[in-house]
């Protein structure tokens, strides 16, 4: 007797099964990318029992015909490709053709479905025999299909054990559902749980309504500290919202990136977009996003993994750095102009105002109502920069420490240049207010207290002229280059034959960063320079640690980073201490400072440097006009 036997169907789909089919929320996963993938514009998920007991999707699409049918639960068998060509150009979520027939053969799957408007025209197939037999007959359903799926994993126990409970395989459930909201805007979906409708969400058009549906989904919060993206660059497209980071989470759980319309989660897209936040994120803090990347079907490859959760990139250096730029540049105009202004949907701003709202514990929007009543402006002018005279405007460091930190004096002076009265900004527009308007006192020697129009500001003083000297000293290294200093004794470095290779080709990439780094045999590296700024011992760790940025990302933001941090802690030492007595020009002057300043909404280490505080908000705070 032969030793080897060819599985029953329905045990190679249990088998296929066990990668796709995990629990409720995997199926409903796949039913839901079917329902989208056949263009339906009004979905209904129904859910019984966290999903375990039941599980139903009906959609208005394309509908199955009924030979098709029972063909739609066998294996390998898709409406979606024909040929290796499609899989590469594939613009549909699903074409591996396995998910029904691997969800029938663990389930008691009923499928009813109608291609055509005659009612009366459908067809339905039901599978609960051993070897998948699919029975045909015919049922009323209008245009559009009905998947049902009950008794999850009733023939596979193994399975079921690992079930949880029906709350927390709702939870599971309902993350399905938001991704699959989020990815569609243009359609209807409905979801119940138990016969309690759980969400409704019609189908949207404009940004508002498309703002409206993120609300609902995660949260009116995320939506009121959102900034609105959008770039092109090429055959790529990066459209969505990205919080501010004043909103940040201990988590990565609202992080939502599309890939063509399809949830990713992916090491370099997570990468790119935490670097882009890496300067204004306070350490251990998650950032939150709903992106969107639209690209050439055949720049992307999806066939990596079989729940389609991962994406390979064929140009991923070019992705990294069109993604962090983005980013970047978002988040670097977030100024206080916009922040007090923001363009806000009347949905977001309803939850202002409230006592703790107050306290300070959102961002420093503190989103201001557009009809409060106009502050008079005449006591401003005499409080004006008309004492600004040159010494008084500039910020000298309290310590000559940071100087001697740079080793680069001539760097450093330009930092604190003084600047000339006559271009001052502000200083000829003495009818507008500016946006952090115009500084009353010093408040314990660590606050300013500001008059801006419709409200008031709080400043932390040294915690914003930290940020404006760092990114002062960022300017400056940009513009004048790394300043790189030979070693005095070459570091050798034994690598491996890849690292070296990579090393290799990363030259110029280091020469650019201040670094010299040499081949000098297969496997070992020598290191001649390094860049001024940083010392000696950090070299060997810092070579290695960016050659294996470059061997698993491609690219490293590691030299920079390290750079920066010293930067960081140079403009810490500083920027004006607490205690400093200053006078109302200076305040003015770092005010608008930093009105100008990219990333002034938060110091070096992410936490907010100054908050405003609406008319509106005080007064409901003391109950005026109630
Ligand atoms: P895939 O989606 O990878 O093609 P599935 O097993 O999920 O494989 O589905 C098999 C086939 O059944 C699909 O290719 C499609 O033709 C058909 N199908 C499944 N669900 C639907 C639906 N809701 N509407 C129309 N056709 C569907
Ligand atoms: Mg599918």
């Amino acid at each position: 007797m032969s030793a080897i036997i060819k599985l029953s169907p329905r045990l190679a789909n249990q088998i296929a099964a066990g990668e796709v089919v995990e629990r409720p929320a995997s199926v409903l996963k796949e039913i839901l990318e079917n329902a989208l993938d056949a263009g339906s514009q009004q979905v209904e998920v129904s859910l019984e029992s966290g999903g375990i007991k039941g599980i139903q999707v009906r959609d208005d699409g394309l509908g199955i015909g009924k030979d098709d049918l029972p063909l739609a639960l066998s294996r390998h068998a898709t409406s979606k490709i024909r040929t290796l060509d499609d899989l590469e150009m594939v613009s549909t979520l699903g074409f591996r053709g396995e998910a029904l027939a691997s969800i029938a053969s663990v389930s008691r799957l009923v499928l009813t479905s109608n291609q055509t408007d005659d009612p009366s025209d459908a067809w339905q197939v039901a599978m609960h025999g051993r070897d998948m037999d699919a029975e045909l007959k015919p049922a009323p359903h209008p245009k559009g299909t009905t998947v049902e799926v009950r008794d999850l994993f009733f023939n596979t126990p193994a399975r079921r054990k690992f079930l949880r409970t029906e709350k927390t395989e709702l939870g599971h459930l309902q993350e399905v559902f938001k991704r699959q909201a989020l990815s569609r805007f243009d359609v209807s979906l409905q979801l119940s749980h138990n016969g309690k409708t759980l969400q409704n969400l019609k189908k949207t058009k404009t940004l508002q309504e498309k703002e409206q549906r993120i609300a609902k989904l995660l949260g009116p919060e995320f939506m009121q500290n959102a900034l609105y993206l959008e770039r092109e660059a090429g055959s790529m497209k990066l459209e969505g919202w990205i919080a501010k980071p004043s909103f940040s989470r201990s988590q990565s759980d609202l992080q939502y990136f599309f890939v063509n319309g399809r949830v990713i989660r992916d090491r370099l897209v997570a990468h790119a977009i935490k670097q882009a936040y890496s300067d204004v994120m306070y350490h251990g803090r998650f950032s939150a996003f709903v992106l969107y990347l639209t690209i050439d079907a055949d720049e992307v490859d999806v066939n990596v993994h079989p729940t389609k959760h991962e994406v390979r990139f064929r140009e991923s250096r070019r992705m990294h750095g069109f993604l962090t730029s983005t980013i970047t540049k978002a988040l670097a105009d977030v100024r206080p102009d916009t922040e007090i202004n923001p363009l806000q949907s009347p949905d977001a701003s309803s939850s202002v105002a409230s006592a703790a709202n107050f306290s300070g514990v959102t961002s420093p929007v503190g989103s201001s109502i557009v009809s409060a009543p106009s502050i008079d402006t005449s006591t401003h002018s005499q409080g004006n920069l008309s004492f600004l005279a040159p010494e008084t405007m500039a910020f000298k460091p309290s310590d000559s420490e940071a100087l001697s930190v740079a080793q680069q004096g001539a760097m450093a002076q330009s930092f604190y240049k003084v600047p000339d009265p006559d271009n001052e900004a502000g200083n000829e527009n003495t009818s507008e207010i500016p946006p952090l308007g115009f500084a009353i006192a010093q408040l314990h020697g660590i606050y300013i207290l500001s008059e801006a129009k419709d409200g008031m500001v709080l400043v932390d003083m040294h915690a914003a002229h930290e940020r404006i000297v760092y990114e002062r000293m960022k300017a400056a290294l940009a513009d004048e280059g790394i300043r790189s200093q030979p070693l005095l004794v070459p570091l050798g470095l034994s690598v491996s034959e890849k690292e070296a290779q990579t090393a290799e080709d990363a030259t110029s990439n280091f020469e650019r960063l201040g670094f010299s780094v040499e081949r000098v045999s297969e496997e070992s590296l020598l290191v001649r320079a390094i860049p001024a700024m940083l010392p000696t011992k950090v070299a060997e760790q810092l070579v290695r640690d960016v050659i294996a940025d470059f061997v698993k990302y491609g690219m490293s933001d590691r030299i920079e980073s390290a750079l920066n941090e010293i930067l960081s802690t140079m403009a810490c030492h500083g920027a004006v201490r607490a205690n400093r007595q200053l006078s109302i020009a200076e305040m003015n002057a770092l005010l608008r400072d930093m009105e100008q300043t990219e990333r002034s909404g938060q110091c070096n280490h992410g936490r907010p440097t100054w908050r405003f505080f609406s008319l509106p908000e005080l007064d409901k705070f003391f109950l005026r006009g109630q």
